[in-house]
Protein backbone atom coordinates (compact mmCIF):
# COMPACT_ATOMS: atom_id res chain seq x y z
CA UNK A 1 0.00 0.00 0.00
CA UNK A 2 1.29 3.64 -0.48
CA UNK A 3 0.36 4.70 2.98
CA UNK A 4 2.47 2.15 4.37
CA UNK A 5 4.27 2.76 7.86
CA UNK A 6 7.89 2.69 7.92
CA UNK A 7 8.78 3.81 11.19
CA UNK A 8 6.83 4.79 14.17
CA UNK A 9 8.15 5.93 17.54
CA UNK A 10 5.59 5.76 20.43
CA UNK A 11 5.81 7.87 23.69
CA UNK A 12 9.56 7.70 23.35
CA UNK A 13 11.36 9.43 25.91
CA UNK A 14 15.28 9.89 26.24
CA UNK A 15 17.85 11.31 28.67
CA UNK A 16 21.10 11.88 29.15
CA UNK A 17 21.57 11.22 32.74
CA UNK A 18 19.53 13.75 34.84
CA UNK A 19 18.34 15.57 31.36
CA UNK A 20 15.67 14.60 29.65
CA UNK A 21 15.70 15.75 26.06
CA UNK A 22 12.68 14.12 24.48
CA UNK A 23 10.03 13.82 26.74
CA UNK A 24 6.93 11.44 24.63
CA UNK A 25 7.64 11.65 21.19
CA UNK A 26 5.00 9.65 18.98
CA UNK A 27 5.61 9.99 14.97
CA UNK A 28 4.74 8.15 12.15
CA UNK A 29 7.02 7.91 8.51
CA UNK A 30 5.58 6.06 5.24
CA UNK A 31 7.66 4.92 3.46
CA UNK A 32 8.97 6.92 -0.09
CA UNK A 33 7.92 10.44 1.66
CA UNK A 34 10.34 12.76 2.91
CA UNK A 35 9.48 13.55 6.67
CA UNK A 36 10.85 15.91 8.65
CA UNK A 37 11.43 17.07 12.20
CA UNK A 38 11.62 21.10 13.28
CA UNK A 39 12.56 23.02 15.95
CA UNK A 40 15.19 25.26 17.40
CA UNK A 41 18.82 24.49 18.93
CA UNK A 42 18.13 22.02 21.84
CA UNK A 43 14.91 20.81 21.06
CA UNK A 44 15.06 17.24 20.78
CA UNK A 45 15.97 16.82 17.08
CA UNK A 46 19.07 15.11 17.64
CA UNK A 47 18.19 12.87 20.37
CA UNK A 48 15.23 11.54 18.36
CA UNK A 49 17.21 10.51 15.59
CA UNK A 50 20.01 8.82 17.71
CA UNK A 51 17.52 7.19 19.70
CA UNK A 52 16.03 5.41 16.61
CA UNK A 53 19.48 4.41 15.45
CA UNK A 54 20.14 2.90 18.25
CA UNK A 55 22.95 5.28 19.10
CA UNK A 56 20.68 6.28 22.29
CA UNK A 57 18.69 3.69 24.68
CA UNK A 58 14.92 5.42 25.79
CA UNK A 59 14.04 5.24 28.96
CA UNK A 60 9.88 4.56 27.34
CA UNK A 61 8.57 3.78 24.84
CA UNK A 62 9.17 2.09 21.04
CA UNK A 63 10.32 2.59 17.86
CA UNK A 64 9.25 0.45 14.79
CA UNK A 65 10.93 -0.17 11.98
CA UNK A 66 8.78 -2.35 9.11
CA UNK A 67 6.66 -3.65 11.54
CA UNK A 68 9.33 -4.54 14.15
CA UNK A 69 10.46 -3.27 17.25
CA UNK A 70 13.99 -1.94 16.83
CA UNK A 71 13.77 -0.02 20.66
CA UNK A 72 17.54 -0.55 21.79
CA UNK A 73 18.97 -3.03 19.37
CA UNK A 74 22.63 -2.73 18.77
CA UNK A 75 22.75 0.32 15.97
CA UNK A 76 25.20 -2.14 13.49
CA UNK A 77 22.33 -4.45 13.29
CA UNK A 78 19.77 -1.59 12.79
CA UNK A 79 21.89 -0.41 9.70
CA UNK A 80 21.59 -4.16 8.66
CA UNK A 81 17.90 -4.12 8.44
CA UNK A 82 17.95 -1.15 6.65
CA UNK A 83 17.97 2.34 8.42
CA UNK A 84 20.98 4.43 8.37
CA UNK A 85 22.06 7.73 10.29
CA UNK A 86 24.04 10.31 8.91
CA UNK A 87 24.74 12.17 12.69
CA UNK A 88 24.79 15.82 12.97
CA UNK A 89 28.45 17.39 12.18
CA UNK A 90 28.93 14.15 9.35
CA UNK A 91 31.91 12.78 11.55
CA UNK A 92 33.93 11.02 8.31
CA UNK A 93 36.50 9.53 9.32
CA UNK A 94 39.01 12.07 8.52
CA UNK A 95 42.45 10.02 7.65
CA UNK A 96 40.82 8.06 5.84
CA UNK A 97 39.99 8.36 1.92
CA UNK A 98 36.96 9.38 0.27
CA UNK A 99 36.85 5.95 -1.36
CA UNK A 100 37.73 4.06 2.16
CA UNK A 101 35.32 6.09 4.24
CA UNK A 102 32.70 4.79 1.49
CA UNK A 103 33.93 1.15 1.83
CA UNK A 104 33.19 1.74 5.56
CA UNK A 105 29.68 2.57 4.85
CA UNK A 106 29.15 -1.02 3.01
CA UNK A 107 30.10 -2.89 6.33
CA UNK A 108 27.04 -4.99 6.00
CA UNK A 109 27.64 -5.87 2.78
CA UNK A 110 29.42 -8.97 1.47
CA UNK A 111 28.46 -8.37 -2.46
CA UNK A 112 31.82 -6.24 -3.68
CA UNK A 113 30.87 -6.19 -7.25
CA UNK A 114 27.60 -4.29 -6.19
CA UNK A 115 29.61 -2.29 -4.14
CA UNK A 116 31.51 -1.20 -6.46
CA UNK A 117 28.90 -0.54 -9.11
CA UNK A 118 27.22 1.83 -5.70
CA UNK A 119 30.60 3.83 -5.31
CA UNK A 120 30.25 4.94 -8.69
CA UNK A 121 26.54 5.54 -8.15
CA UNK A 122 27.11 7.77 -5.30
CA UNK A 123 29.94 9.53 -7.42
CA UNK A 124 27.19 10.58 -9.80
CA UNK A 125 25.24 12.47 -7.56
CA UNK A 126 28.84 14.02 -6.17
CA UNK A 127 30.93 13.86 -8.72
CA UNK A 128 33.68 15.77 -6.61
CA UNK A 129 33.93 12.92 -4.30
CA UNK A 130 35.09 11.03 -7.36
CA UNK A 131 37.96 13.74 -8.24
CA UNK A 132 38.93 13.29 -4.51
CA UNK A 133 38.58 9.81 -4.30
CA UNK A 134 42.04 9.12 -3.22
CA UNK A 135 42.45 11.97 -0.75
CA UNK A 136 41.88 11.63 3.26
CA UNK A 137 38.51 12.76 4.25
CA UNK A 138 39.40 14.99 6.92
CA UNK A 139 41.10 17.79 3.91
CA UNK A 140 37.76 17.99 2.54
CA UNK A 141 35.70 21.27 2.74
CA UNK A 142 32.46 20.90 5.32
CA UNK A 143 29.89 20.87 2.23
CA UNK A 144 32.46 17.81 0.52
CA UNK A 145 32.41 16.31 4.32
CA UNK A 146 28.36 16.67 4.11
CA UNK A 147 27.60 14.76 1.05
CA UNK A 148 30.75 12.17 1.52
CA UNK A 149 28.47 11.27 5.13
CA UNK A 150 25.45 11.19 2.73
CA UNK A 151 27.33 9.22 0.27
CA UNK A 152 28.33 6.49 3.01
CA UNK A 153 25.13 6.24 4.54
CA UNK A 154 23.88 5.26 0.78
CA UNK A 155 25.67 2.57 0.79
CA UNK A 156 24.62 0.35 2.97
CA UNK A 157 21.62 0.77 0.70
CA UNK A 158 19.12 1.61 3.50
CA UNK A 159 15.29 1.92 3.09
CA UNK A 160 15.41 4.71 5.06
CA UNK A 161 17.91 7.25 6.08
CA UNK A 162 17.93 10.16 9.35
CA UNK A 163 19.48 12.91 8.05
CA UNK A 164 21.02 15.28 10.92
CA UNK A 165 20.87 19.16 10.06
CA UNK A 166 22.70 18.74 6.63
CA UNK A 167 22.57 22.59 6.19
CA UNK A 168 24.49 22.75 9.43
CA UNK A 169 27.68 25.28 8.65
CA UNK A 170 27.21 25.41 4.81
CA UNK A 171 26.60 28.21 2.29
CA UNK A 172 22.81 28.94 1.27
CA UNK A 173 24.12 27.90 -2.04
CA UNK A 174 25.75 24.64 -0.73
CA UNK A 175 22.68 23.91 1.67
CA UNK A 176 20.61 24.63 -1.54
CA UNK A 177 22.81 21.91 -3.87
CA UNK A 178 22.45 19.28 -1.09
CA UNK A 179 18.78 19.48 -0.39
CA UNK A 180 18.49 18.90 -4.49
CA UNK A 181 20.23 15.49 -3.93
CA UNK A 182 18.54 14.53 -1.15
CA UNK A 183 15.36 15.06 -3.21
CA UNK A 184 16.60 13.55 -5.55
CA UNK A 185 17.69 10.10 -3.83
CA UNK A 186 14.19 10.08 -2.71
CA UNK A 187 12.42 10.46 -6.11
CA UNK A 188 14.88 7.80 -7.84
CA UNK A 189 15.65 5.48 -5.30
CA UNK A 190 12.28 5.82 -3.80
CA UNK A 191 14.64 5.94 -0.32
CA UNK A 192 12.65 7.23 2.05
CA UNK A 193 13.83 10.44 4.16
CA UNK A 194 13.84 11.71 8.61
CA UNK A 195 15.62 15.11 7.97
CA UNK A 196 16.07 16.79 11.30
CA UNK A 197 16.62 20.67 10.24
CA UNK A 198 16.80 24.10 11.72
CA UNK A 199 16.73 25.40 8.45
CA UNK A 200 12.67 25.39 8.42
CA UNK A 201 12.38 26.62 5.29
CA UNK A 202 14.65 24.31 3.15
CA UNK A 203 13.07 21.81 5.24
CA UNK A 204 9.35 22.28 4.40
CA UNK A 205 10.35 22.82 1.17
CA UNK A 206 11.89 19.17 0.56
CA UNK A 207 9.87 17.61 2.37
CA UNK A 208 6.26 16.17 2.85
CA UNK A 209 4.92 15.74 6.02
CA UNK A 210 6.58 17.68 9.31
CA UNK A 211 6.51 17.55 12.76
CA UNK A 212 7.42 20.49 14.92
CA UNK A 213 9.22 19.85 18.33
CA UNK A 214 9.86 22.26 21.53
CA UNK A 215 11.44 20.96 24.45
CA UNK A 216 11.25 17.30 23.52
CA UNK A 217 7.65 17.63 22.78
CA UNK A 218 5.64 17.57 19.56
CA UNK A 219 3.36 20.55 19.54
CA UNK A 220 2.66 20.41 15.90
CA UNK A 221 1.79 18.26 13.03
CA UNK A 222 1.02 18.24 8.87
CA UNK A 223 1.54 17.87 5.32
CA UNK A 224 4.26 20.50 4.16
CA UNK A 225 2.37 22.31 2.23
CA UNK A 226 -0.39 23.29 5.05
CA UNK A 227 2.25 23.87 8.01
CA UNK A 228 4.17 26.89 5.55
CA UNK A 229 1.00 28.08 5.55
CA UNK A 230 0.66 28.59 9.28
CA UNK A 231 0.76 32.06 11.08
CA UNK A 232 3.02 30.46 13.84
CA UNK A 233 5.34 28.72 11.76
CA UNK A 234 5.61 31.73 9.25
CA UNK A 235 6.38 33.77 12.59
CA UNK A 236 8.77 31.12 14.68
CA UNK A 237 10.49 29.63 11.58
CA UNK A 238 10.34 31.08 8.78
CA UNK A 239 11.01 34.37 10.14
CA UNK A 240 7.75 35.93 8.42
CA UNK A 241 4.75 37.52 9.46
P1 LIG B 1 20.91 20.88 18.00
O1 LIG B 1 20.49 21.30 16.67
O2 LIG B 1 21.60 21.96 18.78
O3 LIG B 1 21.65 19.58 18.05
P2 LIG B 1 18.67 19.41 18.87
O4 LIG B 1 17.25 19.83 18.68
O5 LIG B 1 19.19 18.38 17.97
O6 LIG B 1 19.56 20.68 18.81
P3 LIG B 1 19.52 17.71 20.98
O7 LIG B 1 20.93 17.67 20.52
O8 LIG B 1 18.68 16.53 20.74
O9 LIG B 1 18.80 18.98 20.37
O10 LIG B 1 19.54 18.07 22.52
C1 LIG B 1 18.37 18.08 23.33
C2 LIG B 1 18.75 18.42 24.77
O11 LIG B 1 19.65 17.44 25.30
C3 LIG B 1 19.48 19.75 24.90
O12 LIG B 1 19.04 20.34 26.10
C4 LIG B 1 20.92 19.37 25.00
O13 LIG B 1 21.65 20.30 25.77
C5 LIG B 1 20.87 18.02 25.72
N1 LIG B 1 21.98 17.14 25.28
C6 LIG B 1 22.24 16.73 24.02
N2 LIG B 1 23.30 15.90 23.97
C7 LIG B 1 23.73 15.78 25.25
C8 LIG B 1 24.78 15.04 25.88
N3 LIG B 1 25.61 14.26 25.16
N4 LIG B 1 24.91 15.16 27.22
C9 LIG B 1 24.07 15.93 27.92
N5 LIG B 1 23.07 16.64 27.41
C10 LIG B 1 22.88 16.57 26.09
Amino acid sequence: ADSEILLSLANVESAYGPIKAIRGVSLKVRRGEIATVLGSNGAGKSTILKTISGVLDPLRGTVQFKGQDITGKDPAEIVRRGLAHVPEGREVFPLLSVRDNLLMGAFTRNDKDGVAEDIERVFGYFPILKERERQDAGLLSGGQQQMLAISRALMARPELILLDEPSLGLSPRLTKEIFEIVVRINRERGTTILLVEQNANMALNAADYGYVLENGRIVMEDRCDILREKEDIREFYLGMK
